[in-house]
């Protein structure tokens, strides 16, 4: 399959009081057309940043890609100007937000800022965009669109509010869309139909989808692959089923075993103890092995290369290096 998106080696820094803190440090990433890929982590861990530099959306002036590139179509979206960005933003890549009511403009009505996106980026009358507006509502699945058009945010329950989001970052049958923590702000059936209906459109449109996501339940349900970061590193990558049920990296195991299981008596949630590094002065080893259970020598001083575990499976950690003892994953997560 083709890739769509292509994340090479990307660093991205923020300069803050405490100096500077390198938040995404050589990320790789590919996304191939029509897939959803998820991207894993605890907060901090550098996926939203790596969304961020992908759209060029880093707040400035503190945020900034040091190195690295993102091809979209051939060209690198590092290299583009904030006015060739923007154009792209919302007609070839979306975003959708955690928060609803962010990304919504309170003083305009649903209808006027769906045919907003259109006409900026389509050349439509406006009867075809109000057309369109109602079309796209339908397809988010509210009723009474016709009506719906006219009604501002607050009119509309936190999940409809979300469907508008999802039928704005649609209008222009975007290439890829980016989703970070999409049903975050929702209730447990409200993210249950949302994620649904995202899945719903995805075979429709046949769009690739960045998901970003701390929850496990998310990635099984809407995506094919997986990458785990940690420390503003990607440290696992492969399908769902390799990191479900064949996971190798001891964060991934940790993460694992911090999740529900609808199947297991033991309903026990096992949080990772300790905090993620401090990326002002970010580990010259491996960023998990002040956490790792599994911590040697090397893995203090050296940071691990990627392992081909299969092709589609690759982990940095030095418990893949041959001369590494053998470690078993946790009871908790073993199937
Ligand atoms: Fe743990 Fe070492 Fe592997 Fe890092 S490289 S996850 S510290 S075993
Ligand atoms: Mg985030």
């Amino acid at each position: 399959m083709e890739n769509i998106l292509e994340v090479n080696d990307l660093h991205v820094s923020f300069k803050t009081h405490r100096g500077e803190v390198k938040a995404v440090r050589g990320v790789n990433l590919t996304l191939k057309k029509g897939e959803a890929l998820a991207i894993v982590g605890e907060s901090g861990s550098g996926k939203s940043v790596t969304t961020k530099a992908i759209m060029g959306l880093l707040p400035k002036p503190a945020g900034r890609v040091k190195s690295g590139e993102v091809l979209f179509n051939e060209r690198d979206l590092t290299k583009l100007s904030d006015k060739q960005m923007q154009k792209l933003r919302g007609s070839e890549i979306s975003m959708i937000f955690q928060d609803p009511m962010t990304s919504l403009n309170p003083t305009m009505t649903i209808g006027k800022q769906i045919m907003e996106g259109i006409r900026r980026h389509q050349n439509l009358s406006k009867a075809d965009a109000k057309k369109r507006a109602i079309e796209l509502l339908e397809l988010v699945g509210i009723p009474n669109p016709e009506e719906r058009v006219k009604q501002y945010p607050h009119q509309f329950s936190g999940g409809m509010r979300q469907r508008v989001v999802i039928a704005i970052a649609l209008a222009c049958n975007p290439k890829v869309l980016i989703a970070d923590e999409p049903t975050t702000a929702l209730d447990v059936t409200i993210q249950a139909q949302i994620l649904d209906l995202m899945k719903d459109l995805q075979k429709k449109t046949n769009t690739s989808i960045v998901l970003i996501t701390h929850d496990l339940g998310v990635v099984a349900n809407m995506a094919q692959r997986v990458a785990v970061m940690y420390g503003g590193k990607v440290i696992e990558t492969g399908t769902v089923d390799e990191i479900f049920y064949e996971p190798k990296h001891p964060y991934t195991w940790g993460l694992l075993s911090s999740m529900p299981r609808v199947d297991s008596k033991n309903s026990e949630l096992l949080a990772i103890p300790g905090t993620p590094p401090d990326l002002s002065n970010p580990p010259k080893g491996c960023p998990f092995a002040a956490r790792c259970p599994h911590a040697m020598k090397v893995c203090t001083e050296f940071m691990p290369d990627y392992s081909d575990v299969s092709d589609t499976h690759k982990t940095a950690c030095w418990l893949q290096d041959e001369r590494s003892p053998k470690v078993e994953p946790p009871e908790t997560i073993q199937v």
